[in-house]
């Protein structure tokens, strides 16, 4: 279990090992409580210390959702459990990343804008002439 250093616990939970690694780490955790105490202690060390943006998020995008699932999401075709997380992934724990990545597609989205705002001018533009004409016949 001593083959097992910091340096590994640190990778494999930057989700950096390879598939082979990290199956082998997750073997020693289940069998050593020792290891498992020092992954907890590793883990509070970083909470504690993670103050910098790039520790942050790196330990934040080991949940993020991808590109395509953010864009699903703004398109609101993911099923309600995934539509929840994501929601709480950009909006309670406020991932910076997925925040950009999601400004982002929405500006991609955007040319589909000045029509809607046309129509809305439209519609505004004939109710309000409507008002008008309302206010002038009441005199
Ligand atoms: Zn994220």
């Amino acid at each position: 279990m001593s083959a097992i250093n910091r340096e590994q616990l640190s990778a494999y939970l930057d989700d950096a090992l390879s598939d082979g690694e990290t199956a082998q780490i997750e073997q020693a955790l289940r069998e050593s409580e020792p290891l498992r105490r020092s992954l907890r202690a590793l883990i509070q060390e970083r909470d504690r210390g993670e103050h910098s943006i790039g520790a942050i998020w790196r330990r934040e995008r080991l949940s993020c959702p991808s590109r395509e699932q953010l864009g699903n999401y703004l398109l609101q075709v993911l099923d309600s459990d995934w539509q929840d997380y994501i929601e709480f992934h950009l909006k309670t724990i406020g991932c910076a990343y997925c925040q950009a990545n999601l400004a982002d597609l929405q500006a991609l989205q955007k040319p589909a804008e000045p029509q809607a705002q046309k129509r809305r001018q439209r519609f505004y533009e004939s109710s309000a002439g409507y008002l008008n004409v309302a206010r002038d016949t009441r005199k």
